[in-house]
């Protein structure tokens, strides 16, 4: 069985949200995932990093960390901050809910990572900060049997 596991940490400053993409991006590569799985785990880090940088660290910079880990065929992305903290997680999930509404924001990030990945936990203490586990099967073509495992 494959087991392997990646952490990085950076600050919270915009050009590093693309930095986490491609970290992620590389380390999932192991799996041999297809170009839309890649593409769905990207777009789910984006969004997690993106919160994290705007929404959890408004007008300060502060660290953000991304774990990685392979488990067989699955990977599980953990992205952490010590920010400000959700007051309601369950409000948060929902689609088109944002507390920065009047701008550029739909509330659609934690609807697009549910969505792009098969499972989402969110954990926050308002004050201490925020942590977003996701994980996800990537699928490897079998030739022999003419099917996507699972
Ligand atoms: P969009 O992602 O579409 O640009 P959004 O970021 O407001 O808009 P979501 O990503 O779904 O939407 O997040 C919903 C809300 O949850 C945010 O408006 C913010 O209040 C809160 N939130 C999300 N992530 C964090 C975080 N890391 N720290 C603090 N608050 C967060
Ligand atoms: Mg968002």
């Amino acid at each position: 069985m494959n087991n392997n596991e990646m952490k990085v940490e950076f600050l919270s400053k915009s050009v590093n949200e693309g930095f986490a993409r491609a970290v992620v991006s590389s380390f999932v590569s192991q799996l041999d995932p297809t170009i839309e799985e890649l593409s769905d785990i990207k777009t789910a880090v984006s969004e997690a990093v993106t919160n994290s940088i705007i929404h959890a660290y408004p007008n300060v910079e502060g660290k953000i960390f991304v774990k990685g880990k392979l488990i067989g065929n699955e990977v599980e992305i953990e992205i952490s901050d010590n920010g400000i903290g959700i007051e309601n997680i369950e409000k948060a999930k929902e689609p088109l809910f944002t507390t920065k509404g009047n701008l550029e924001r739909s509330g659609m990030g934690f609807a697009i990572m549910e969505n792009f990945m098969d499972e989402l936990n969110i954990e926050s203490i308002l004050g201490l900060g925020t942590k977003i586990s996701m994980k996800k099967k990537i699928k490897k073509y079998l030739f022999e049997d003419n099917k996507y495992s699972n």
